[in-house]
C-alpha cells in the first residue's frame, strides 16, 4: 500500500464492514476442542477442556495448520493437553515475580528505560505455554481514569524513554481505545518510542487494517512491533503482505520466539524460521527459554539442549538472523543472556 493511501485512510471514512471484519473474526474464534479437531480432520479422542484459560484460536490461524496431523506445530501451541494439569515442582503461577514490580495498576517497571503497560487482559489466541496465563488481569487493568495516573508516573521518571503496550494483546483493543493510549503517550515529551508486543497479525492478519495503518503512519513517536512467531509455518503470503504494509507505515518489525519442546526445538526449524522472518521483513530479536509457569512444563527442555541448538544456529545463520538467547529471571535489570560457554554440552 502506498503511504499516501495510509495517511488518508483516516479521512476517507473507512467502510464500516472493513472496520468490523476483524472483530467479527475475533468473535468467531474457535473455543471448542472437538470443533477444532474436526476442522483438521482429526479424531476427537480424549480431549482436555480446561476451565481457566480455555481453548481459543482464530480460524485464520487454524487455516495454517496441516490437516490430519495431530503433531502439527501450530496445533500443539493451542490445543489443551492433560499434561497441563500435572503439578511439576519449580513451575509456579508468577514465575517472573511481576506482582512485585507493579507500582501502579497496569504498569510494570522492571527495566530502567522502559515501562510495560498491560492495556488489556484479552488475547485472540491462548498459547498453552503462556507465562501470563495465571496473571490477575482483573486486578491490573488500568481503567480510563487510571490512565492519567499511568501517564503521571511515566512523566515523573525521566529515565523512561519507551512505552511497551502489552497485555494480553494490545491489538485486541478496538481502534478507539488503542488511539486513546497512542494520544496519551504522544503527549509525553520523555517518550521516544512506542512498542507493541503482539501476536494478532500472525493469528488474525485482518487486524492490520487501514485504520490501524493510519494510526501508525500518523504517530509522532517511533514505532516498534515485536511479533511472536514460533514456527516458519506461521508465516504465509498474507502475513508477508501485512508486514509490508506495516513497514510502509514506518513500523520496525522484530520477532520473539519461545523455545518449545516438540514445536521448534531443533536448529533446522529455527533456522528456517529466521529465513522466513527475513522474507517477511522481520528481524529475529529474542529466543526465550520458557518461563517456568505452572501447566507448561511439558514444553520445557534442559538448558544444555537449548544451548546445543543455539550453537548450531550460530554456525548456520548470518549474525543478523540469530536471535538473542535469553531468559527472564526475577529481579534482574534486563533479560538475562544465556551463557553459552558455561552451559555447553559438547
Ligand atoms: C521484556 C520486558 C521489557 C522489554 O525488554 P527489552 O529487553 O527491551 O525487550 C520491558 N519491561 C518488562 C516488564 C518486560 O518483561
Ligand atoms: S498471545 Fe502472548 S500473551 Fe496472549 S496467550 Fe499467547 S503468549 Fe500469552
Amino acid at each position: 500500500m502506498k503511504l499516501s493511501k495510509i495517511l488518508h485512510a483516516d479521512s476517507k471514512n473507512p467502510s464500516q464492514s472493513n472496520q468490523d471484519s476483524w472483530q467479527s473474526e475475533l468473535a468467531d474464534g474457535i473455543s471448542d476442542v472437538d470443533e477444532l479437531l474436526s476442522l483438521l480432520d482429526l479424531p476427537s479422542g480424549d480431549s482436555h477442556t480446561p476451565k481457566k484459560f480455555p481453548l481459543r484460536v482464530p480460524k485464520a490461524f487454524v487455516a495454517k495448520m496441516q490437516k490430519g496431523n495431530a503433531q502439527d506445530p501450530l496445533l500443539l501451541q493451542v490445543l489443551p493437553s492433560h499434561q497441563e494439569t500435572l503439578a511439576v515442582a519449580g513451575y509456579g503461577t508468577d514465575p517472573l515475580d511481576e506482582n512485585n514490580h507493579n507500582p501502579i495498576k497496569g504498569l510494570l517497571h522492571k527495566y530502567r528505560s522502559r515501562v510495560l503497560l498491560t492495556v488489556t487482559g484479552a488475547c485472540a489466541v491462548h498459547c498453552r505455554y503462556c507465562f501470563r496465563q495465571h496473571f490477575d488481569y482483573g486486578a491490573n487493568l488500568p481503567s480510563q481514569s487510571q490512565m492519567s495516573a499511568v501517564m503521571d508516573y511515566i512523566k515523573q521518571h525521566a529515565d523512561v524513554n519507551e512505552v511497551l503496550l502489552s497485555g494480553g494483546d494490545p491489538l485486541n483493543l478496538n481502534q478507539r481505545k488503542l488511539s486513546l493510549w497512542f494520544d496519551a503517550i504522544a503527549a509525553l515529551p520523555n517518550i521516544h518510542t512506542i512498542r507493541l508486543h503482539t501476536r494478532l497479525p500472525v493469528v488474525l492478519p485482518n487486524r492490520v487494517d487501514d485504520e490501524l495503518l493510519a494510526l501508525f503512519a500518523n504517530s509522532p513517536k517511533k514505532l516498534v512491533m515485536v511479533l511472536h512467531i514460533n514456527h516458519p509455518n506461521e508465516i504465509d503470503e498474507i502475513l508477508i503482505d501485512k508486514c509490508q504494509q506495516l513497514k510502509s507505515a514506518g513500523v520496525t518489525l522484530l520477532n520473539q520466539t519461545v523455545l518449545l519442546k516438540g514445536i521448534n526445538d531443533d536448529a533446522d526449524t529455527l533456522s528456517a524460521l529466521s529465513h522466513r522472518l527475513f522474507d517477511a521483513g522481520i528481524l529475529p530479536y529474542y529466543l526465550h527459554i520458557l518461563d517456568k509457569v505452572q501447566g507448561a512444563a511439558h514444553f520445557d527442555l534442559p538448558i544444555e539442549q537449548a544451548v546445543t541448538i543455539y550453537w548450531q544456529l550460530l554456525e548456520t545463520l548470518p549474525g543478523y538472523l540469530v536471535p538473542k538467547l535469553v531468559q527472564e529471571l526475577p529481579n534482574r535489570p534486563f533479560k538475562t543472556p544465556i551463557d553459552i560457554y558455561r552451559h555447553q554440552n559438547r
